[in-house]
């Protein structure tokens, strides 16, 4: 079960008379149950997903900037005090840009794997690094967080799920194959940021330098429309109630074509294309 409120989350605690008092309580018995989630920022300009459920919270990725990063929380109503910690998936600026300011600022631990370290940019207060084992999954206060490693061309690429209560969203982005963890993985999830990185034609046909193109491409790089696709039908679960369509590019995609096609083949599973340029808003997943 999906609920979304595009409103910011303030408004559905009570502050705002315009919400009748039928929707504030299925909103309120709604939220105490759920995961809530929100593509605060999706694509190669940076990536950050925010996971968390009435309590806690975690970011799968930081690669906005601290500032940039509070502001959208602040506008969808989600509190940074409610962040446990931040899981790094690889060491691309894209994950990575603004994860050492905003843990060091709001105290923040930040997960991320010994090689993704060394390979990154990051300089993180040593005592809020922590580390993090594949298929081995880390309690982060009422979540359950699950990394597993991806077919990606960073050094020691994860991609995770976080659980509670029964609910699993995934975050799959950066992913050059639909390897068996992700297939698995997917499989498991109730809502899930799924990558649609680029229409096959328009990066034929386009632009980029060959190298680029077979960086894209060829199988540790990123998924197109079409792979996603046929990721999704054939391996998600029959209650992925929600998908979010997450990292497209900004010359070899278009959010328009992305929703069509995924919309056409849905089968009853909300749809929904995170923004390179701003925040989703906030989604409510139930089991
Ligand atoms: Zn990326
Ligand atoms: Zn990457």
């Amino acid at each position: 079960m999906i609920y979304n409120f595009h409103a910011p989350l303030y408004k559905a605690e009570g502050t705002n008379k315009q919400l009748s008092s039928q929707r504030l309580n299925f909103f309120t018995t709604f939220a105490r149950m759920s995961l809530y989630l929100a593509s605060i920022n999706s694509g190669s300009n940076g990536n950050c997903y925010y996971i968390g459920n009435r309590e806690d919270a975690v970011l799968v990725d930081a690669g906005i900037s601290c500032r940039e990063t509070e502001q959208r929380l602040m506008r969808l109503g989600l509190s940074m005090n409610k962040i446990r910690a931040i899981f790094i998936s690889h060491e691309h600026t894209d994950h990575t840009l603004g994860a050492d300011v905003l843990s060091r600022k709001h105290k923040i631990p930040v997960y991320i794997t010994p090689e993704t370290y060394r390979s990154s940019k990051l300089s993180i207060t040593p005592h809020l690094i922590r580390s993090f084992l594949a298929h081995e999954t880390i309690s982060i206060a009422s979540l359950s967080v699950h990394p597993f490693p991806k077919e990606h061309d960073g050094v020691d690429s994860h991609s995770f799920t976080v659980s509670f209560d029964g609910v699993t969203a995934g975050v799959f982005t950066d992913i050059g194959a639909a390897c068996p963890n992700v297939i698995h993985q997917l499989g498991r999830c109730h809502a899930a940021f799924l990558e649609a990185n680029y229409d096959e034609t328009m990066l034929e046909t386009g632009r980029y330098p060959l190298f680029l193109k077979r960086r894209i491409r060829g199988g540790r790089g990123h998924l197109s429309n079409m792979q996603s696709l046929e990721l999704f039908m054939s391996h998600a679960a029959p209650f992925l109630g929600l998908l979010i369509l997450s990292h497209l590019s900004e010359q070899n995609n278009h959010p328009e074509i992305v929703h069509r096609l995924f919309t056409t083949h849905a089968n009853g599973t909300r749809i929904a294309v995170a923004s390179r340029y701003r925040e989703t808003g906030v989604f409510y997943i139930g089991a």
